[in-house]
């Protein structure tokens, strides 16, 4: 019985606190412009915010106001909204990225 033990890079999700692998969750960045988005690629620049790629985490975030305290930057509600289209687009994006990251292995 081999383990494998190749570690995997967790973050914690700013809604519901838990630690998942970093390829389960969407990145929420500020960039240095002060522009807040969905960061899919997590490679963009500035601080960043993860959190479970669902619906449920990003709505329990915007009422915790999560992502606030997270970025260190007050979010508009304007951004949020913003945020909620993107969010479920990027939903599905995301989704389809897993199946097709799965079939790759
Ligand atoms: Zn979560």
């Amino acid at each position: 019985m081999v383990m494998k033990t190749r570690k995997i890079p967790l973050r914690k999700c700013v809604a519901c606190q838990e630690m998942k692998p970093k390829k389960q969750l969407i990145r929420v960045v500020k960039t240095p412009e002060d522009v807040i988005m969905i960061d899919l690629t997590g490679k963009k620049s500035g601080r960043g915010a993860y959190l479970c790629g669902t619906e449920a985490c990003f709505k329990l975030a915007h009422k915790n106001r999560s992502l606030d305290r997270a970025l260190k930057s007050p979010v508009g509600a304007e951004i949020y909204e913003q945020l909620a289209r993107d969010f479920v687009a990027a939903q599905d994006e995301f989704i389809a990225s897993q199946s097709v990251s799965e079939d790759d292995e």
